[in-house]
């Protein structure tokens, strides 16, 4: 094999990894600003199976981000350093749950959340 090829497929093997670094990086910081602009989901966008674990007490989504708001983990893309989620999303589903117990997975017949 020539030098010059060897060249061009390492110069092209490091293009595709930098390209797959940009396309990562572009798709985080989408989901990111779809999160911070989409506090409140679109519910018309969310499938139905999904939709029947979605969290409407607002006394459970208050205390839940409540607690991630005053975490240590929590970062200012409003995303957990543990879990990698973005918060003002995860919190809303019924069975997510802090990774280190500070909430629990939500039981919409009690009204209660526990830790899992
Ligand atoms: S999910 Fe748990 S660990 Fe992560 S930010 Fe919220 S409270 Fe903190």
């Amino acid at each position: 094999m020539s030098v010059k090829l060897i060249i061009v497929e390492w110069i092209l093997e490091v293009l595709r990894a930098v390209s797959i670094y940009f396309l990562n990086r572009q798709a985080r910081i989408k989901a990111e600003i779809y999160s911070i602009e989409n506090e409140e989901l679109d519910m018309r966008t969310i499938s139905p199976i999904i939709r029947g674990g979605i969290i409407h007490d607002e006394k459970v989504l208050a205390m839940r981000r409540g607690l991630c708001s005053s975490c240590e983990h929590y970062t200012e893309s409003n995303r957990c350093s543990l879990c990698k989620c973005f918060m003002q999303t995860k919190t809303n589903f019924s069975w997510s749950s802090c990774p280190i117990g500070k909430w629990g997975i939500y039981k919409a017949t009690d009204g209660l959340t526990t830790t899992s």
